[in-house]
């Protein structure tokens, strides 16, 4: 890369919620969140709970939308709804196919609903991966996860072929997280943050710098570990390049000589996942796109059009191609409404 350029393959990101969509303008707790801990438990999971499949099957919808619009056209997306398990994947699957987004799903197991929660979680999982579905078992956290809860998970994944797609010593409630996964994870699995990992673990880091800023648990400073790092949003849009910049400008406050072709190999592992993203092709409104070391101070850039790898164009002139986007929007908005009054 670093040609003069307006177009790129489709990019990725590396991990998404998309049940995360519909939550902006969500109510305010009735508690005011002080630290890592208390927002899960006053944000995401008061609204993990009150999800049903039909507002899911909107919030993905508008998710994989938004994606498109920004260029992403591959998703490894991370789920929770512990009233509406059962069929998850499969609903954020067809949503994103709809759109022509490439997804890898996974149900985030956890023991935070009880045993029976945590058997459902593992069982979705299974389902969908044993259908054919594309994905990951998916795990909350090590700290919402008593051990046997954490075997089961990885034993589900090594028999189904897949990695293991968790969160990992996010914030300082999880720094047990490496003592406890030393021995069972495996460089096919995804661990998303490690900001306050205290020991190697194999593995792809999905490093979510927008997400650990909004949330205050520090840097993670993804340069210190021998890993492949992908970049991610954390469930706050797909906008891959937007998260590159942050990215960068958030490294360079660590270190002054890092360089913008550090983060674009953040960018580029994402392919890792999604190899054949690399054949869809964006047109972007800015003439150097293909190249890092301008599109880390360009901000806006926009994507225009989008074609599959396949010839198919899913985006045109900014908008999606196979949904009505103002159908879309409508509909997440009335979602959104039901929502908000569950909250
Ligand atoms: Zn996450």
């Amino acid at each position: 890369m670093g040609s003069m350029s307006d177009t790129t393959p489709g990019l990725v990101c590396g991990h998404h919620h998309l049940y995360s969509a519909l939550a902006r303008g969500m109510p305010a707790p009735p508690v005011q969140p002080t630290d890592f801990r208390s927002i899960l438990e006053q944000i995401w999971w008061r609204l993990d709970t009150a999800l049903d499949l039909e507002m899911l099957r909107w919030s993905a919808m508008l998710g994989a939308v938004e994606a498109l619009q920004c260029g992403t056209t591959a998703i490894v997306d991370h789920h929770e709804s512990p009233n509406a398990i059962e069929g998850s994947l499969d609903v954020i699957a067809e949503a994103c196919a709809e759109v022509g987004v490439r997804v890898s799903c996974a149900y985030g197991v956890t023991d935070r609903h009880g045993p029976d929660g945590a058997r459902r979680g593992l069982a979705e999982n299974e389902r969908f991966l044993r259908a054919g579905g594309r994905g990951m078992v998916g795990v909350h956290a090590a700290f919402t996860c008593d051990d046997a809860t954490l075997e089961a998970a990885a034993d589900l994944a090594r028999r189904t072929g897949v990695g293991v797609h968790i969160h990992v010593a996010e914030g300082v409630d999880d720094v047990a997280a490496g003592e406890r996964l030393a021995a069972l994870a495996a460089d096919d699995w995804l661990i998303v943050h490690c900001v306050h990992l205290d020991r190697p673990l194999a593995g792809t880091i999905a490093h979510n710098p927008r997400s650990n800023m909004n949330n205050a648990v520090g840097y993670a400073r993804p340069t210190a570990w021998a890993n492949p790092v992908v970049l991610g949003t954390d469930g706050i849009g797909a906008d891959m390049l937007e998260e590159l910049r942050l990215a960068y400008v958030a490294l360079r406050a660590h270190d002054v000589t890092a360089t913008p072709d550090t983060v674009w190999t953040w960018l580029e592992e994402g392919y890792r996942f999604f190899p054949e993203a690399r054949t869809d092709r964006v047109r972007w409104s800015y003439d150097h796109a293909d190249s890092a070391w301008h599109v880390a101070f360009t901000p806006g850039i926009r994507a225009i059009d989008v074609v599959s790898g396949d010839g198919e164009v899913l985006l045109r002139d900014g908008r999606p191609t196979r949904v009505d986007l103002d159908e879309v929007r409508a509909k997440a908005t009335e979602q959104a409404r039901r929502l908000f009054t569950q909250l």
